[in-house]
């Protein structure tokens, strides 16, 4: 087995570095790319759900902001004209 400290190449019975004495009966772990895949699509995924169900929720909660329309119907876009 290759010790995680010094790279060197140990017995693979062997329970201290031969080059280092590192503990090679401890197993560092160390996340992988498709742990990180994995997590990250969790979260992203937690994210967009979150935002969506706000969005539902705040609905209710609606100020009925002014439009554009609203505010300058003299200007009343969707007749065609700014003109009576
Ligand atoms: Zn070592």
């Amino acid at each position: 087995m290759i010790c995680y400290n010094c790279k060197s190449e140990n017995k693979e019975k062997a329970k201290v570095c031969k080059k280092c004495g590192a503990d090679l009966t401890y197993i560092p772990w160390r996340p992988g790319i498709k742990w990180h895949i994995k997590v990250l699509g969790v979260i992203y995924a937690v994210v967009v759900i979150a935002f969506f169900t706000a969005r539902v929720f705040l609905d209710k909660y609606d100020r009925n902001l002014p439009t554009w329309e609203s505010e300058y119907p003299m200007y009343d876009m969707t007749k065609g004209s700014a003109t009576k």
